[in-house]
């Protein structure tokens, strides 16, 4: 009876891990080959919420950057942070897509235009943060306030909140709150959206921290888990008035 019982959850726990293997593996006998796919595939999602994902910046534009060298580039923070976040909300079950899988340049109004045009459940903007004052520290999470949109204004808010919440528990950084931000990614979006700065590339205390890959990592999964609260909560309850 237990060993049954194990015997199932080591099951799950491994197509939990490998599920691009575990989902191919019945129709195709190469699926060692299908493994191989770039992230085009994404896991299954075992529901019909999805996130995307906005790494800030990219290209010619570089973003903010450290004071000392070697000068870290906060588009790369990004890109890094924005994988990391794609891995656990995949190891969640959830679908993503990147607005950007590269170091390449994307306007605000073609993100935006993407999100709109392929509509997913919530959309994310990762971004690291500058300052003249070296003393500014911290994370902050941003929503856009929008009087024509009250709803979208609120699940954006309580997305934040529970997204902001997680990182500081994850990180134990300093909390500079959750604001509104009149950025054009998180305004001209139409499903709820947030804007999250990870921390300060001009703080030479939490620069240090943001270098270490470790650390991103702590960023990423704060996130993954505020979004999964969110989206437990105000998605997938069956009280949730859905539209
Ligand atoms: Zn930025």
């Amino acid at each position: 009876m237990y060993n049954k019982t194990f015997y199932i959850l080591a099951l799950l726990l491994f197509s939990l891990n490998s599920c691009s293997a575990a989902r191919h593996h019945h129709h195709h006998p190469v699926a060692k080959q299908r493994e191989r796919l770039p992230e085009k595939e994404p896991c299954k999602p075992t529901k019909k919420t999805w996130v995307m994902i906005d790494p800030g910046h990219g290209g010619e534009d570089f973003g903010t950057h450290s004071l000392k060298p070697p000068r870290y580039q906060e588009k790369y923070l990004n890109l890094s942070t924005a994988y990391m976040l794609k891995g656990c909300l995949q190891q969640m079950g959830y679908k993503t897509t990147l607005t950007r899988h590269n170091d390449t340049f994307i306007s605000l109004g073609q993100r935006a235009a993407l999100a709109n045009s392929e509509k997913p459940t919530v959309f994310v903007s990762v971004h690291y943060n500058s300052a003249p004052s070296t003393q500014a520290e911290g994370v902050e999470v941003f929503f856009y306030r929008s009087n024509k949109n009250i709803e979208r204004t609120a699940q954006s808010k309580k997305l934040a909140e529970l997204v902001l919440n997680k990182i500081l528990a994850k990180t134990q950084a300093k909390s500079r709150g959750v604001k509104h931000g009149d950025f054009a990614v998180i305004r001209e979006t139409t499903m709820p959206a947030i804007l999250i700065e990870g921390g300060f590339l001009t703080n030479e205390n939490e620069m240090g921290k943001l270098r270490d890959p470790a650390y991103l990592k702590k960023v990423a999964t704060g996130i993954a888990e505020g979004v999964h609260q969110y989206i437990a909560a105000e998605i997938d309850t069956p009280v949730a008035k859905k539209k």
